[in-house]
């Protein structure tokens, strides 16, 4: 099911052009439009649910269709050394409220995040 307001639908949709860097048959990989690293992937599930738990509610299979894309993405590309992040809730940085899972790697990261 699409949210006919959601930006992230409308990618998935092809009504905004995002090129695909990957794909399966639940989730889809493109770059952030405003990358935090050099590389900021996000990895959105094509079903729409507000956030990962919720999608995991409802679809758990979805979660695992997004791994799947980090490690085809990671391993096509090299990368050993990444973040992955969930921001879940205005207060912890979500700013798009279609589950989404980004990517971010080729720079140094410090713990615990900002
Ligand atoms: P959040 O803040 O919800 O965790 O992450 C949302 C992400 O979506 C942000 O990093 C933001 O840069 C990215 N974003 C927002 N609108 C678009 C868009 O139209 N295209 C792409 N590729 N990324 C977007
Ligand atoms: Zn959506």
């Amino acid at each position: 099911m699409s949210n006919s307001e959601c930006i992230f639908c409308k990618i998935i949709a092809g009504e905004i052009p995002a090129p695909l860097l990957a794909s399966n048959s639940d989730a889809v990989a493109i770059a952030d439009i405003s990358p935090v690293a050099p590389t900021h992937y996000l990895i959105l599930p094509r079903k729409h649910e507000e956030n990962a738990v919720a999608l995991h509610r409802s679809d758990p299979n979805a979660l695992t269709a997004l791994f799947a894309l980090v490690d085809q993405l990671a391993t096509s590309e090299g990368i050993t050394d990444y973040r992955l992040v969930f921001n879940t809730g205005a207060g912890a940085g979500q700013s798009v409220f279609h589950a989404h899972l980004h990517l971010v790697a080729g720079r140094s990261f410090s713990w615990p995040p900002g």
